[in-house]
């Protein structure tokens, strides 16, 4: 088994992330088996607790752990199959340790970040070996080389090589080479001096990636070369991408990164077939078709809030070979200026997950303004609440429905509590999460969809539909298509009688992927064009002739 690690220097949100997930799909596609495993110095348990301004997503994964969105990227670029061993955390190391203390497991000896600490995170690299049987584990290390709360991981990677032998181990160090205007040059002594710093530590990267916004000319490379002691074809480039993250594999394909990573690890492997993806970066640059959607939330202003979202979007427009522009609504603007000003001309309407009160009117009068006009609607878990509350208040009549999430008094709390979430307090890890398998109804437009009766996705919420509604919202022509299959709790609910309405609880934004785009963002977007087309409110234009 080889071991690949990937850090960062001179900034963060460099996009590290990217880098290890691309090169996954470059190694896959030379037949290789590959795991990802992102390492986060902060101290919380899990991201689960942090609020999308500090965090941006949080991804779940199918056993239920709240990770960071890194490993989004992780499961969109490859076809590795993820759990909870995936992402560790500061916060989780340190637990372990300190229960390891209570226990006595120390026998009396004073406990220390070296060994003990990096012990543990050394047991976590081995252990995601062992239970994935992959041939490459790429470990991710978050923040920046010299922050103080990272430098545990480094020492530990360090010693990790060390114990498994040189040709078995490759740093890759992801830095920025900033583009100085008024000098008219790139500059490299930011990534000069990070790489000092790695060697401060006794880690020598084999590998620089060099992200920047320009191209590096051969003075630059030969000058990172010789300051950061890696051979000159080992400066990758990583310029920023034109058009899209999904072209990184194929960018880095030409910089020969794989080729490089699979000889300094003795990987006698077939250059990677990259045929499938760049037909998916052809529908992606070149689309026949132009869409404009709207995602309606709270933390619009923030590009990683609904960043599997969004992705599943841009998926699903590849499949109907669509490029679809977003529109980021806040839900406050709706409140403020009505649905009308905010939504017309748009093909369709998304209502991702949220928490808090805030904006959540907004959301409401964006799912009646899509169920009266028949513009295409996909609500997704705080969506489908959302659908749900303003389906009893303007078509049942019952003026004062809500959650009881943000109205604990409602006379008709159509959506309340979970059962089983009644008795917790405890905010970490307590949501019901995690993929569940889920019945869907003979003739619904979700068993027609998904093409088939059962299937799995993956849940991060507290509240649900409260079934003693149901009979009263069906006699009104909803219709409730997916049932869970253990707890029997309304999973998805449809419109029959319209275009394209349809609400989830669960998220399915965390199963698409490029090559694989979920059924539901498929139909939604379909729908969205043809809603489009027909109404003459967005033109749907060739690309070629538009532009
Ligand atoms: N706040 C809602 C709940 O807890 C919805 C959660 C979500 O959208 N992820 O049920």
């Amino acid at each position: 088994m080889k071991y690949l690690f990937v850090t960062g220097g001179v900034i963060s949100s460099l996009g590290k992330g990217l880098t290890a997930a691309a090169l996954g799909t470059l190694l896959e596609s030379r037949g290789l088996k590959v795991t990802l495993q992102k390492f986060d110095p902060y101290l919380n348990v899990d991201p689960g607790t942090m609020s999308p301004y500090q965090h941006g997503e949080v991804y779940v994964l199918n056993d239920g752990a709240e990770t960071d969105l890194d490993l989004g990227h992780y499961e969109r670029f490859t076809n590795t199959s993820l759990s909870r061993f995936n992402n560790l955390t500061s916060g989780q190391v340190y637990q372990t340790v300190l229960d390891k203390e209570r226990r006595g497991e120390y026998l009396g000896k004073t406990v220390q970040v070296i060994p003990h600490v990096t012990n543990e995170i050394h047991n976590r690299i081995y252990e995601i070996g062992e239970q994935s049987k992959a041939d490459v584990v790429i470990t991710e290390i978050g923040g920046t080389t010299g922050d103080i709360e990272g430098l545990p991981f480094l020492e530990a990677i360090r010693e990790f090589a060390l114990e498994i032998g040189r040709h078995n181990a490759l740093f890759l160090h992801v830095t920025f080479v900033p583009y100085i205007k008024a000098a008219g040059e790139l500059k490299t002594k930011p990534t000069q001096q990070s790489v000092a710093k790695l060697r401060e530590i006794g880690i020598m990267p084999q590998i620089v990636v060099a992200r920047s916004e320009h191209h590096l000319n051969k003075e630059i490379r030969q000058k990172i070369s010789l300051f950061c002691n890696v051979p000159y074809e080992a400066v990758i480039e990583e310029k920023d991408v034109d058009h899209s993250i999904y072209e990184l594999p194929l960018m880095l394909q030409r910089e020969r990164l794989d080729e490089l990573v699979c000889d300094y690890l003795g990987l006698d492997v077939p250059t990677a077939d990259m045929r499938h993806w760049q037909e998916i970066i052809r529908k992606l640059i070149a689309p026949q078709h132009r869409l404009r959607i709207a995602v309606v939330g709270k933390y619009i202003d923030l590009n990683d809030a609904y960043k599997s979202v969004y992705e599943a979007i841009i998926h699903a427009g590849v499949a109907n070979d669509c490029g679809v522009d977003i529109e980021k609504v806040d839900a406050g603007d709706i409140e403020k200026y009505g649905p009308e000003k905010m939504l017309r001309g748009l093909g369709g309407i998304l209502v991702p997950g949220g928490f808090g009160e805030r904006g959540v009117e907004g959301k409401i009068q964006a799912a009646r303004y899509a169920r009266e006009q028949g513009v295409p609607y996909l609500g997704l878990c705080l969506g489908m609440q959302i659908a749900t509350v303003e389906f009893a208040r303007n078509v049942l009549g019952l003026k004062k429905a809500h959650s009881t999430e943000f109205d604990p008094d409602t006379p008709d709390p159509v959506i309340a509590l979970l059962d089983e979430q009644k008795e917790v307090t405890r905010k970490g890890g307590t949501m019901r999460l995690g993929a569940q398998s889920c019945e869907l109804k003979v003739g619904s437009r979700a068993a027609h969809l998904y093409g088939a009766f059962i299937v799995e996705e993956r849940h991060r919420h507290r509240y649900e539909f409260n079934s003693e509604y149901q009979e009263r919202f069906e006699a009104a022509g909803f219709v409730f298509s997916g049932i869970s299959a253990e707890q029997k709790l309304v999973e998805l609910v449809e419109i029959s009688d319209h275009p394209f309405y349809l609400a989830c609880q669960f998220h399915p934004e965390f199963q698409s992927k490029p090559s694989a785009p979920h059924p539901l963002f498929k139909s939604f977007i379909a729908a969205a064009f043809t809603y489009a087309t027909h109404s003459h409110q967005v033109t749907a234009k060739r690309v070629d002739s538009g532009r």
